[in-house]
């Protein structure tokens, strides 16, 4: 989810090559009946779990006779396109739909209050009886984030690796869900079977371990979805891209494939995870300062070269921000974080070990203002004071749109007298997406007869797509796709179909999907306006004016400095419902409306602002008054 994007244009050759479904021959299939009937009786319901790659049973279709028509398997992104966040495809093939991925995005800067946006699911909610599963790629926000809200409204099984639901978990057990969850655990090359669609998982190299992309098999073709990778050679856990499969389905044929986008602008190859490492070395070499690292919590494999480091040079090693400390925990556990024992310490401890014996990993690479670095920079932090025998390393890049916050909490930091070094500096982060030539080398060997690029803003995706045909993809088989957009697919087409609903649902607290258009606005002219209350108590008959109008404010100006303008706000008012009365009006939301409007305009023309106005109407009823 991580990087920022460069712009640069594609030299590729245009190259002729077309793909296409593989011919299976008869004796292969009765070979694969008969290896695969023992395991097929055996499996219950529609899961059946083969360990062994087998080649596809020949597809069938109805007969086209002009009447009936064949199925077509529906491709609908819900999330993902136009955006780097919150990804979910469905494919749906007659009465079953799979879901890749179901992750959130952060909210935009007006979006006041949010703390998560989630996708709108509510198409796979009418269809809830045909969701057979969710398949994870990997354990990053962006795919996993809106799992337990999905849950909430479809219990379905998640399939994904040990790392990725180990992280899953965690959101159940915050959500209280981990009970009535099922999660399925997948190795790659395991092979899944949904009713129709069969599934294989394949190990590509990303900014997480156990990152896997997804083949689907389906009567009309097999789709590849990447999930986020790049082509890392020398990974430093040795999970290898597994390349060799990915050439393998190629050669047999697919029909559609979908492939992340996010570094399409850069040029060039991204560098392996294990350059970073050397970096670090050489920072940690002679360095007899504390040194502070801030990483995306997400990015394991970074966080395990950190630790390489300091054990290296036998520095202890801290953890703060909640989300690092828990993708630690999760990974320690599951065994993809090594460190020998005792180098791992609380962040309570740091006081009895000297500047040069520290590490301590944060999250806040990104200048959050609620992250444990600005707190730091601030000098905020409970736990961590910056001095001048601090070295800071940002290992990240900066995601486009937090440059300014970023340069904010370096500017605190250097102002401490601490040493800041960024990427532009020296080479302490590398992506975790792929760049042009290794998205150019994923098309190559795949080889799809249709492109649909995923995981990128819109210029993303239209660049990858001229990639495509840069590699030989013919223009009208690349689709470029919105949310919500269903892309159908028989034997021999492909073409866009109808709009589905989707869009974005925001987490606020324990609400969702509570706050909408409407909330947002409000909030918005509260925070940039503030607000006035006018309070009137009127008469229950005669709708005459017993007390007030009080004017009460917030966030509007200073009362103290400002009497003489809240006794001119007050002195409309009062006027307007004089006139009112006179008029015989009676009706208390006109007398509402009249009062707001009224003071609209004549606070607009005093001092150019638009509060918003909140008069309050109490009846009083004098009969009873003594
Ligand atoms: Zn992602
Ligand atoms: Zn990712």
């Amino acid at each position: 989810m991580e990087d920022e994007n460069n712009k640069s244009k594609s030299t590729a050759k245009s190259r002729n090559t077309k793909g296409g479904n593989s011919k299976k021959t008869n004796n292969v299939n009765k070979k694969l009946k008969k290896d695969t009937k023992e395991k097929l009786l055996k499996a219950k319901d529609e899961e059946i779990i083969i360990e062994n790659i087998q080649p596809e049973p020949k597809a069938t279709t109805k007969k086209s006779n002009g009447i009936f028509t064949k199925s077509k398997l529906k491709v609908i992104p819900l999330g993902g396109m136009n955006e780097i966040g919150k990804n979910i495809t469905a494919f749906e093939y007659e009465n079953e739909i799979i879901v890749v991925d179901c992750g959130l995005a952060f909210p935009e800067d007006e979006m006041l209050g949010v703390d998560i946006v989630i996708p709108d699911i509510s198409y796979l909610e009418k269809n809830k009886d045909k969701v057979k599963a969710v398949l994870i790629t990997h354990g990053h926000e962006d795919h996993i984030g809106a799992i337990p809200y999905f849950l909430k409204k479809i219990n379905v099984p998640v399939y994904g690796s040990k790392l990725a639901l180990g992280l899953i978990k965690v959101k159940l057990v915050e959500h209280n869900l981990e009970k009535q969850t099922k999660l399925v655990t997948i190795e790659p090359r395991q092979i899944l079977k949904f009713g129709k669609f069969k599934v294989e998982f394949i190990r590509v190299t990303h900014s997480i371990a156990d990152s896997m992309a997804i083949a689907i098999t389906t009567p009309v073709g097999t789709i590849l979805h990447t999930g986020d990778f790049k082509v890392d050679y020398t990974p430093i856990d040795g999970g290898y891209i597994d390349l060799q499969r990915i050439a393998e389905l190629g050669k047999e044929g697919v029909t559609l494939l979908l492939s992340d986008s996010t570094n399409v602008q850069r040029p060039g190859h991204t560098m392996s995870e294990k350059s970073v490492g050397k970096e670090l070395d050489r920072l940690f070499t002679n360095c007899n300062k504390r040194i502070i690292v801030a990483t995306f919590a997400s990015n394991v494999h970074r966080m395990q070269q950190i630790i390489n480091s300091a054990v290296k040079f036998k520095r202890k090693v801290a953890v703060v921000g909640r989300s690092m400390v828990n993708v630690l925990a999760v990974s320690q556990e599951l065994g993809y974080l090594n460190a020998p024992e005792g180098t791992i310490i609380d962040i309570d401890k740091i006081g009895m070990y000297n500047p040069d014996q520290l590490v301590i990993i944060t999250t806040g690479s990104q200048g959050e203002p609620m992250a444990a670095l600005s707190r730091m920079s601030v000098g905020e932090h409970k736990k961590v004071q910056i001095t001048p025998d601090d070295m800071i390393i940002f290992s990240s890049s900066a995601i486009p749109g937090n440059e300014k916050s970023i340069g904010k909490v370096i500017d605190e930091l250097e102002r401490l007298g601490a040493e800041v070094i960024q990427n532009q500096i020296a080479d302490v982060h590398v992506s975790g997406h792929a760049c042009q030539e290794e998205l150019k080398l994923m098309l190559s060997l795949v080889r799809p007869k249709y492109f649909m690029p995923v995981h990128g803003e819109y210029r993303f995706l239209k660049q990858h797509g001229q990639l495509a045909v840069d590699t030989g993809v013919p223009k009208e088989n690349i689709f470029i796709m919105e949310n919500g957009r269903i892309l159908e697919i028989d034997k021999n087409t492909a073409k866009l179909s109808t709009q589905v609903t989707s869009g974005i649902v925001l987490v606020d607290g324990l609400g969702v999907g509570d706050v909408g258009n409407i909330v947002l606005r409000d909030r918005q002219l509260l925070s940039e306006n503030g607000m006035i209350i006018v309070v009137i108590s009127l008469d229950r008959k005669t709708a005459k004016v017993v007390s007030g109008p009080d004017i009460v404010t917030r966030g509007f100006v200073y009362v103290r400095e400002n009497e003489s303008l809240i006794d001119e706000i007050k002195d409309v008012a009062k006027k307007e419902l004089s006139k009112c009365e006179e008029q015989g009006i009676r009706e208390w939301s006109t007398i509402k409306t009249r009062v707001r409007e009224s003071l609209i305009k004549y606070i607009y023309s005093k001092t150019k602002r638009q509060p918003m106005i909140l008069p309050i109407l109490m009846d009083v009823d004098m009969d009873k008054k003594i």
